[in-house]
């Protein structure tokens, strides 16, 4: 029974909390560096809160360049202006790729290392700078994560792991995710359900915090992923989804993801297909690849997502919701072709990171299959 358990110290769940953002960072820095991107700037999701920041006095700077899976480059050229702005703490506002690259803005702001140096586990020293944290998606949780995962100059998703990367203070405010178009809102969400999913099967770290969050999240998601996709202004079903990947996101950082998101990740690294997506595409062949070693946990959750106390059940029903989405569900629709096979099972099974954490190992010839399952 033995485990330990971080999350951030603090926590604002609040409609509409973003319009105060002055307000409520003011005390814990003055010159803040934004961090975010293009498409949060033309959506004028953070107009409102900017105009807080100026309000309250303080002389932010806007780093709008974030990408998609950050490259190195990008976080360095950041960093850069971040200094010379004289900046004292850093606000990351959008989806995980603001957030990441603002955690490893907030390190890298007080740090003598390199971006480099801080790649892989524990190698992050000293203090950084004050960090919080906005999330305008339901899905990747990295407002309460440890995580930033960067693209390498070599092109190679680094994962930095480290408790400095646990953010100061996150805000939700589902008011920021009224506007997402229905596949992002699907993609995310199952990537939510598949955090949850994956902490409450960990071979390794599975604890019973994470596993009543992850319960409470699949719960939450399950129930409100077709509402938030169908009606996509229900403020309560945005709301709904924001906990629910909320909470699933401090059961994973506890209790890590394991061969889906292993397998998702040669995805958005050869075809730029988006995390979400990359997860819902390769939770059916995994579900059906752990079955046997994980049919007690899967039927444990069925009656969480509405099915029954049987392990198949919970499968059917788990994909059945997944498809009223609309989401994509073959390799074949984002551009992955049959050859290229051979060389994503290969990059799969060297994210040992993650594989160790999977219930049933995953060999080469195994995530060959599953990736052919469902080309
Ligand atoms: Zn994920």
């Amino acid at each position: 029974m033995n485990f330990t358990f971080d999350t951030v110290p603090n926590l604002i769940f609040e409609t509409g909390a973003a319009n105060r953002l002055g307000e409520i960072i003011k005390e814990r820095m003055q010159r803040p560096c934004v961090v975010t991107d293009k498409g949060v700037i033309n959506a004028g999701l953070i107009d409102d809160a900017l105009a807080s920041l100026k309000k309250a006095g303080l002389d932010y700077h806007l780093f709008d360049g974030v990408e998609a899976d950050p490259p190195a480059k990008v976080v360095r050229g950041a960093v850069e202006a971040a200094r010379q702005h004289g900046s004292d703490g850093v606000i990351g506002f959008g989806g995980g790729s603001s957030m990441d690259t603002a955690k490893v803005i907030a390190v890298l702001l007080k740090s003598q290392q390199s971006l480099e140096e801080i790649y892989g586990t524990d190698t992050v020293r000293g203090d950084r700078a004050p960090l919080v944290l906005l999330p305008t998606t339901a899905g990747t949780g990295s407002e309460v994560t440890n995580i930033s995962i960067i693209t390498s100059d070599d092109d190679l998703k680094m994962g930095i792991v480290a408790p400095q990367l646990y953010a100061d203070l996150a805000i939700l405010d589902a008011s920021l995710t009224l506007s997402m178009p229905r596949h992002v809102t699907s993609a995310t969400g199952i990537d939510a359900m598949v955090h949850a999913i994956e902490a409450f099967t960990n071979k390794l770290y599975k604890n019973p915090i994470s596993d009543a969050l992850a319960t409470k999240a699949l719960s939450l998601l399950s129930q409100n992923i077709q509402r938030a996709c169908d009606e996509p202004g229900d403020t309560s079903a945005r709301e709904a989804m924001l906990l629910g990947a909320l909470l699933a996101g401090q059961a994973f950082t506890n209790s890590p993801c394991a061969a889906v998101h292993a397998m998702a990740y040669p995805l958005g690294v050869h075809f730029h297909v988006p995390h979400g997506l990359a997860n819902s595409l390769m939770l059916a062949p995994v579900l059906r690849h752990n079955m046997p070693v994980a049919e007690k946990l899967y039927a444990e959750l069925g009656p969480v997502i509405g099915a029954s106390h049987s392990a198949n059940d919970f499968l059917d029903t788990m994909l059945s919701i997944c498809a009223g989405t609309g989401v994509k569900n073959r390799l074949s629709d984002v551009g992955v072709s049959h050859n290229v096979l051979p060389k994503l099972a290969e990059d799969a099974i060297k994210v040992e990171r993650l594989m160790r954490c999977n219930p049933r190992e995953v060999t080469y010839d195994d995530a060959l299959r599953l990736y052919t399952e469902v080309l």
